[in-house]
């Protein structure tokens, strides 16, 4: 029979038991038949002990054998001193090249908490600084996954956007500038607005001092400045911690954002609305938007969250670039978004014939766009608002399966389209004339995309430099 438990753990357990009972590796030794230096090897983990021995030492030491078994370290020194040497062991701190530190009974407690926690921070920061965007991509994915399973809807951030709102005394509709003010006073904090925001951060709250910087309201009232300030309060309310990896910082990032926007279009009124809208027939994301006083991404984004769980339609968005690539992109109507291999949607291309890509080419672009179009997966019924930011041009769409369209305002549309992709035949292959007049004469250059999800750099916090962070914060708190 051949012993399966972590040897340097067996070790450990052996002299804890032999010093418990105040016993030197002699008089153990003596006991059992074997030489202290052989005893001293199996407690240093160096060498596996035939069962007979294990059986014996048991039997003097007043225990059962598979009290030695246990793979679990006998008190807090002996977990230090296992943490230490199984962390040294590890790949991570191989690469450093540096040397391997060996506790001996004279090595203090806190001396081996210290390189512990410091191996763990090393860790962390090893994990959080993604290798590939693959990986991120990765992260991504998985979060996708989980919110499509829930049809876009928390309701654990719902009931505390709703508990939240309704303290500042909030009435009804929007959640006003004012009331995200009283919202920040409630939480212990002043919203501060400055000019002099570190350039990888958003928002910086001083936890000593209690203040939210956000950068300067050059919009007065603008609904991005009560956004952040709502995005930086629930990172305090969610209780959210340092995050621990890539996925654990998309997470949160979700959360802030669901957060906010469940505050300033609050579930009750959101929701009452859109109701009315249904059985008037005359649902529009476009009224929606303009009743809540935000941007059209951030309704649609919130007609996501509500439409399943309260209205029982199910959906799908996309913001798509000019360029044709999908930016952001979410179903549950079975839509089929164009992936890559990974699985990831972002930066895929969605078919030419999609509303989210047809909308560009007409010229009344002041208000939604609606087209009915044939997928393998069935019709869709789509409107699209388009847009423009400093990086080019944007298109919103909100769409739903065709039995679905009864309820929305554009139903009417005559506009219809056929879509075969993935088929490449559909919109990606060149068309056979131009394929035989240009195939081998053409040679263009390709523009490199901002990734959307490019490794962030290492950092206590994913994509912040610290030191900016820590500068800014020493500047402000001692100088107002
Ligand atoms: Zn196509």
């Amino acid at each position: 029979m051949t012993i399966t438990v972590d040897l340097a753990t067996l070790g450990h357990r052996i002299r804890h038991f032999r010093t418990a009972r105040g016993l030197t590796l002699g008089a153990l030794g003596a006991q059992v038949g074997a030489a202290p230096s052989q005893l001293s090897l199996i407690e240093n983990g160096k060498r596996e002990p035939r069962l007979s021995l294990l059986t014996d030492i048991a039997a003097r030491l007043g225990i059962e054998v598979a009290d030695l078994l246990v793979d679990e370290a006998p008190d807090r020194r002996s977990r230090l001193e296992l943490e230490v040497a199984r962390l040294q062991a590890g790949q991570l701190y191989a690469s450093l090249g540096l040397p391997t530190v060996k506790p001996t009974s004279g090595t203090p407690d806190e001396t081996l908490a210290a390189l512990v926690g410091l191996h763990e921070e090393l860790q962390r920061r090893a994990r959080l600084a993604i290798a590939t965007p693959e990986e991120a991509r990765r992260a991504n994915n998985q979060l996708r996954d989980v919110l499509q399973a829930e049809n876009n809807y928390l309701g654990f951030i719902e009931d505390l956007a709703e508990e939240t709102v309704a303290k500042t005394g909030h009435t009804g509709g929007a959640l006003t500038h004012r009331e995200v003010t009283v919202m920040a006073e409630q939480l212990g904090f002043k919203l501060v607005y400055v000019d002099d925001l570190p350039h990888s951060a958003r928002s910086v709250t001083d936890l000593a001092n209690g203040r939210i910087y956000l950068p300067p309201a050059s919009i007065p009232g603008g609904h991005g400045l009560r956004s952040m300030a709502l995005q930086a309060m629930a990172h305090r309310l969610l209780g959210h911690e340092r995050p621990d990896d890539y996925a654990d910082f998309l997470r949160q990032r979700l959360e802030i954002n669901y957060f906010a926007a469940a505050c300033l279009m609050p579930q009750r009124d959101a929701v009452a609305f859109l109701q009315r809208a249904k059985a008037d027939r005359d649902l529009s994301i476009e009224d929606f938007r303009d009743s809540f006083g935000t941007t059209h991404e951030s309704a649609a984004l919130r007609f996501t969250n509500l439409a399943t769980q309260h209205l029982g339609i199910r959906m799908h968005f996309l913001r798509v670039g000019d360029d044709g690539a999908l930016q952001k992109g979410y179903e549950n109507d079975g839509l089929p978004l164009p992936t890559d291999a990974t699985g990831a949607i972002e930066g895929q291309l969605v078919c030419r014939n999609w509303s989210a890509r047809t909308a560009f080419t007409h010229t009344n672009r002041t208000t939604e766009f609606y087209q009915y179009t044939d997928t393998p997966a069935g019709t869709f019924w789509c409107a699209t608002q388009t847009g423009s930011t400093d990086s080019g041009g944007f298109s919103i769409t909100v769409g739903v399966p065709f039995d679905e369209a009864k309820w929305f305002r554009g139903r009417e549309t005559t506009v219809r389209a056929v879509s075969r992709c993935p088929d490449e035949s559909c919109c990606r292959r060149p068309a056979a004339d131009l394929e035989a007049r240009w195939g081998g004469n053409a040679w263009p250059s390709a523009r490199l995309h901002a990734h959307i999800l490019a490794p962030l750099p290492s950092g206590s916090f994913p994509g912040v430099d610290d030191s900016e962070v820590y500068a800014f914060l020493d500047q402000h708190a001692t100088s107002d």
